[in-house]
């Protein structure tokens, strides 16, 4: 196909997906790092949804051991220094707009980055948590990363002068670094281990925000999922579910897709330039 028969093709692509939404009173929408990747968040995946660099942390391995841990404090401490001041994008914004107008049933997120509450959207499902917040597996407190931050460079000020290359959920290249002398500064409360509030990879996402996105499903209009290539089983159980339930599902995402075949309609332009557009069209 020549260049402008695929722009062609885009464009008839979005103007059915404007005309289907306009008349959806009640969207039901998931997200994914393809929405984030603008706010400078990048993703862990390519177009075709493989790995663009190490395999990230797995639950158990945190959970046992101390070098893993200290490998993932190392990354994050360095790391948050860019994804904590990260700015939502239009595509959030467009989200909080539509939320205002009263079509959106429910917002779930696969993203731990929370930029959709920064931009003003409510009721958000954070399918895998926040990196905001910090928890204790022992006495379960939660604690702002914000404020553990600062323990974290207090004692470990020869890593805050490294140089590092930023990379996905916050994390940051620093394998350079000898990992032995990181410190983690353990629970305030009870002297437990510090874990942030995120569903790793090996993790389980917790059921009651899988049972409320269930029931907020059922009773939507229809799914639509945005920069999201649904390669992660916790996320795709929702279009599986949509599909064998007769609710039609849309996607605005570039790449390819799990579970492509189930999708009624696919915009495969950047999330930031065409939400921002639909919105305006269908409100
Ligand atoms: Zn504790």
């Amino acid at each position: 196909m020549t260049s402008s028969a695929v722009q062609d093709q885009n464009n008839t692509k979005l103007e059915q997906l404007i005309a289907v939404l306009k008349n959806k009173r009640s969207i039901w929408v998931l997200t994914g790092a393809g929405i984030s990747a603008p706010s400078g968040i990048p993703t862990y995946r390519n177009d075709k949804g493989e790995w663009k660099s190490a395999n990230p942390i797995q639950h158990n391995d945190f959970i046992q051991h101390e070098s893993y841990r200290q490998r993932y404090w190392a990354r994050s401490m360095v790391g948050w220094k860019l994804t904590g001041k990260a700015k939502p994008n239009a595509t959030h914004d467009a989200l909080t707009k539509l939320q205002l107008h009263e079509r959106i049933s429910q917002i779930v997120t696969q993203n731990v980055d929370g930029l959709h509450r920064t931009a003003g959207s409510k009721g958000v499902i954070d399918l895998h948590g926040r990196l905001a917040e910090i928890r204790c597996l022992s006495c379960k407190e939660i604690f702002s990363r914000k404020s553990y931050q600062s323990r974290l460079i207090k004692i470990n000020t020869e890593l805050d002068q490294f140089h590092f290359k930023i990379l996905p959920d916050g994390d940051a290249n620093v394998e350079d670094f000898e990992m032995s002398k990181i410190n983690i500064p353990p629970c305030n409360n009870c002297g437990g281990i510090l874990m942030p509030n995120v569903v790793f990879f090996g993790g389980v996402v917790p059921k009651q925000r899988v049972e409320k996105a269930y029931e907020t499903l059922a009773n939507s209009d229809c799914l639509l999922v945005i920069g999201s290539s649904l390669n992660v089983f916790s996320g795709f159980r929702f279009p599986r579910w949509a599909s064998q339930n007769g609710i039609p599902i849309y996607a605005v995402n570039q790449g390819d897709m799990r579970g492509q075949e189930l999708i009624d309609i696919v915009v495969t332009e950047p999330c930031e330039e065409v939400l921002p557009k639909i919105v305006d069209e269908i409100i």
